[in-house]
């Protein structure tokens, strides 16, 4: 039966075009499949831009000694050794790799003298591993999968959220979800689908997430059926800007203090000798956030409860070429010189270690059909990420992912999108006040918004046909 909404036909739909979702996107299309990539703001616009210290691959272009059994041990300690094994290993092993085809790709890192690419220190991380580009290196990554991925041919629906996996019998038939302009109801058919939604951390009130982090992609799965694994595990980054209020929480990059950046306390100790003598400031996140915390909490807080981070010492002009965004970041914000004085620093949600149960080497979910990469999926970094093992996540578990979804979906016919599920899954969106939420965006340009009846000029501008919203009360923070 055909659907009452719009729809469109794909072998493979990503959900989600950050770093997962676009390296997927590219691996499905580069193995002969029709992709369709959906995201709920504009591409371009993932949390992976805002990626900010570097991508871990144990390349051994500063550190020759490093190899990727070093970082598939750092990755398992990091995470308490609750990883999933042998996705660490898989990862460790094939970073290098990615990182490498990125920049075939286009991607321009900092360089060594001998113009190979540079790599910097990180918590956790036995030896410089981190490529990077300044302190922007996800908008690097972002830019070059986001050119290679549209030069390719994936077709991209932006500003579209997805609300519901529709699934035919056992295995996955398509989604659900709404153009956010202008709240009309929209259906894809795709013989399978890869969740790349990113993690949870607007859920937190200090957090270093933006508003499209809200578990989106886990609740998608679970209500089709998938497993989640580790949802316990939310990892604090140990610096987020404390003062003024308005800013708290925007993450101050872990590369101030890879770059040399120490900590102090209000009597201006060097704390982290206390916590962790050996690595320090270098210590993981966990330990660090966790040594902050307790200096605030027994009274050696800085002015305004967190911690002082200062990389002064280092001469003016290298902290601006190194740290370009946190120089910006804490002078407009806050009026403070980093290169003159100390920043005040405290922990922030920042990101979810758990997510959907995959298969290590294919993404696949326990629902059939359904796969998942990058944050959205649990596993590689068990209790504790380490900074930089984000980005190399991305590309290689997108990657795979990607090639597994096109290969499943050479394997079936489509599915049938279910009339009953569709209904149920408007009947959804009636009841949690999705409308007053489209409405809102109205709100500039309206005479009376959010009543559905008197729209004024903001009810031209948008077309559609906006219907009165039986209830305001929104359940499901994945909605909005
Ligand atoms: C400030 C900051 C700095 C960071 N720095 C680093 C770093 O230096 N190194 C590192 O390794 N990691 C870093 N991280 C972590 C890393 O950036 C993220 O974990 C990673 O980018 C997640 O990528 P992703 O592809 O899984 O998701 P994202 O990049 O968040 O993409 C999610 C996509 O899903 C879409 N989406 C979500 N819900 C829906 C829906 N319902 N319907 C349709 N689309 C949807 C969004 O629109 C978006 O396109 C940083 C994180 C932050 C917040």
């Amino acid at each position: 039966m055909t659907p009452p909404y719009e729809t469109h036909e794909h072998d493979v739909l990503i959900i989600g075009a950050g770093g997962a979702g676009l390296r997927a996107a590219i691996e499905a299309l580069a193995q002969g499949a029709r992709v369709g990539l959906v995201c709920k703001s504009l591409l371009g616009k993932a949390h992976t831009v805002m990626a900010e210290g570097g991508i871990a691959a144990a390349m051994g272009n500063v550190d020759k000694k490093d190899d990727w059994r070093t970082h598939f041990c750092d990755t398992m300690r990091g995470g308490k050794f609750l990883n999933n094994w042998r996705m660490a290993q898989l990862h460790a092993r094939e970073a290098p790799e990615r990182v490498r085809e990125l920049e075939q790709w286009g991607a321009l890192f900092d360089r060594t003298d001998d113009g190979q690419i540079l790599q910097r220190a990180f918590g956790g991380h036995t030896f410089k591993r981190l490529c990077h580009v300044g302190d922007r290196t996800g908008l690097e990554l972002i830019r070059t999968l986001q050119d290679r991925g549209v030069q390719q041919g994936i077709d991209v629906f932006m500003e579209c959220t997805i609300t519901r996996l529709i699934k035919d019998g056992e295995r996955i038939a398509g989604a659900f979800g709404y153009w956010r302009e202008q709240g009309r109801f929209v259906t894809f058919k795709a013989k399978s689908i890869v969740i790349a939604t990113g993690g949870i951390g607007k859920a937190w009130k200090i957090t270093s997430n933006s508003w499209e982090y809200t578990a989106d992609g886990m609740a998608l799965a679970y209500e089709a059926g998938a497993e989640l694994l580790d949802m316990e595990f939310v990892q604090f980054h140990p610096t987020g800007m404390v003062w003024p209020p308005g800013v708290q929480g925007i993450l101050v990059t872990e590369a101030v203090r890879g770059e040399g950046g120490t900590l102090k306390n209000n009597r201006g100790e060097r704390f982290m000798e206390k916590y962790d003598p050996k690595r320090m400031e270098l210590s993981t996140r966990d330990v660090v956030a966790r040594a902050i915390y307790t200096e605030v909490k027994e009274g050696r807080g800085s002015i305004h409860g967190g911690a002082y981070l200062d990389i002064s010492h280092k001469p003016a002009e290298y902290v601006k070429k190194k740290l370009p965004s946190m120089y910006h970041q804490f002078k407009e914000l806050a009026d403070v010189d980093i290169t003159t004085g100390p920043m005040e620093v405290g922990p922030t949600c920042h990101y979810m270690m758990g997510g959907i149960r995959v298969e290590a080497e294919t993404g696949q979910s326990t629902v059939p059909g359904l796969f998942a990469a990058g944050e959205a999926a649990a596993g590689l970094h068990g209790s504790n990420r380490l900074g930089g093992n984000s980005l190399s996540d991305l590309l290689v578990f997108g990657k795979r992912a990607g090639n597994a979804a096109a290969d499943y979906a050479k394997s079936v016919q489509s599915g049938a999108l279910d009339n009953a599920q569709l209904q149920d899954a408007e009947r959804e969106m009636h009841a949690c006040g999705w409308l007053a939420h489209v409405q809102s965006g109205l709100a500039p340009h309206a005479g009376l918004a959010l009543d559905g009846i008197s729209l004024g000029s903001g009810h031209a501008q948008r077309a559609g046909s906006p219907r009165k919203p039986r209830c305001s009360q929104s359940h499901r923070l994945s909605q909005l």
